[in-house]
């Protein structure tokens, strides 16, 4: 475990990309942060360093998206899920391929499904720390 401190989201995009080159694929990273403290921009990193052109934002009208990248790259929203223990439990199955490199934003909801899933290769944590200063720990 490390923490990084950055000052600018492109700082932030920056741990990204570093984090990026020690992932392969079949990892499932959780990213968990309040609400703008740079989750979505941390991804952005990590997927434009595994070779992601498109636009990475937050998915919004559905759970995830995969990206086309080196491999494919999973993007995880799940903010708007309650609580995925009322839902399928194979509804994260077809992003988290064994080919892929997946990234869950607000893995809460589906904290029962992912506790003790040996798929979850990373943890990482963003907090607001004042403006723009974040303190990621990974
Ligand atoms: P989340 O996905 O956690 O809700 P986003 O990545 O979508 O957050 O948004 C973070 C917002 O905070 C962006 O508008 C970004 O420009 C801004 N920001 C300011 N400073 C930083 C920083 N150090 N790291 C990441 N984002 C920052
Ligand atoms: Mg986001």
């Amino acid at each position: 475990m490390r923490v990084e401190r950055t000052s600018s989201a492109a700082e932030t995009e920056a741990v990204g990309e570093r984090l990026a080159s020690e992932l392969g694929p079949g990892d499932v990273v959780l990213v968990s942060g309040e609400l703008g403290a740079g989750k979505t921009t941390l991804i952005r990193g990590a997927a434009r360093a595994l070779g992601v052109r498109e636009p990475v934002t937050s998915p919004t009208f559905t759970i995830g998206h995969v990206y086309r990248g080196r491999v494919p790259i999973s993007h995880l929203d799940l903010y708007r899920l309650a609580d995925l223990g009322q839902e399928d439990p194979a509804l994260l199955d077809d992003y988290l391929t064994p080919d892929a490199i997946a990234f869950i934003e607000w893995p809460g909801a589906a904290q029962a499904l992912l506790e003790g899933d040996d798929r979850v290769s990373r943890r990482v944590k963003i907090r607001h720390a004042g403006g723009d200063r974040r303190e990621i720990e990974l």
